[in-house]
């Protein structure tokens, strides 16, 4: 059984102010058995893997280039966010899939340079609203994991999160019935195509994601844990669904 993992990720929000909170989450999860993450703006990588130090809090970026150093105006690379202190990355988060241009060629070169630096990598899929009104859900799904994962993706270099695009920031979620058909179907495409590490690899549910309806995405079968973005942002709140993905 992988263990669970509850990722935060907080997009284009926080300032040095911002350590009161960590230092409340990371007091709040001396107890916590699962895995925890938060993924703060480039800014703060360094700085909070500092406040972290001594706690089980893991710190990761959002994004990364896909080359190591060279003329980027702007970007950063997975060799700068592992000195930075950070053990995972963000990757192909739809939001930069929208804003950027993003490409699965992209997503799994930016993969294979974070397993090259020795970070894990989160990637993310997920269907918009138009895609699942259509029926291609499923379909889109599949062939963003088949495009977006390089060669050399084990349990312990990489996490997938499902995220439809219509739940991030949204307050809605799909029904548990559709979370359920989604993470079985990636399950199965990923054995398919890993073997045994494809049961490994962990499959967290991502769009909307808040304290009073994490226990039941958690009951979820193949549901191994959340990334959350807006309820990720609190501590109060983000230990709420920590604490309901170890009760589950
Ligand atoms: C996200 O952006 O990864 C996300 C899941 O956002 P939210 O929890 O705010 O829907």
């Amino acid at each position: 059984m992988p263990k669970k993992l509850a990722a935060g990720n907080w997009k284009m929000n926080g300032t040095s102010a911002s350590q009161t909170e960590v230092t409340a989450l990371c007091g709040g999860i001396e107890q916590v058995s699962c895995d925890v993450l938060l993924c703060p703006p480039a800014t703060l990588v360094a700085p909070m893997a500092s406040w972290a130090a001594g706690s089980t809090l893991s710190v990761g970026g959002q994004d990364c280039h896909a080359n190591a150093t060279g003329a980027h105006t702007g970007d950063i690379s997975a060799p700068m966010l592992a000195d930075a202190g950070a053990s995972h990355v963000i990757l192909g988060h739809s939001e930069r899939r929208a804003d950027h241009g993003e490409t699965d060629d992209l997503v799994r070169a930016k993969t294979q340079a974070a397993h090259a630096a020795g970070l894990i990598a989160v990637v993310c899929v997920g269907e918009t609203e138009e895609e699942r009104d259509a029926g291609r859900a499923l379909d889109v799904v599949g062939a963003q994991i088949a495009g977006s994962l390089p060669g050399g993706v084990t349990g312990a270099n990489t996490v997938i999160a499902y995220e439809p695009v219509w739940a991030i920031g949204t307050g809605r979620t799909p029904t548990l019935d559709q979370i359920g058909e989604m993470h079985d179907f990636m399950r199965d495409v990923l054995a398919r195509q890993l073997g045994d590490q494809g049961r490994e690899l962990r499959l967290l549910y991502g769009g909307s994601v808040k304290p009073g309806n994490a226990a039941e995405i958690f009951a979820v079968p193949n549901v191994d844990g959340a990334l959350v973005g807006g309820a990720s942002l609190r501590a109060a709140d983000f230990l709420g669904i920590i604490r309901a993905l170890d009760a589950a």
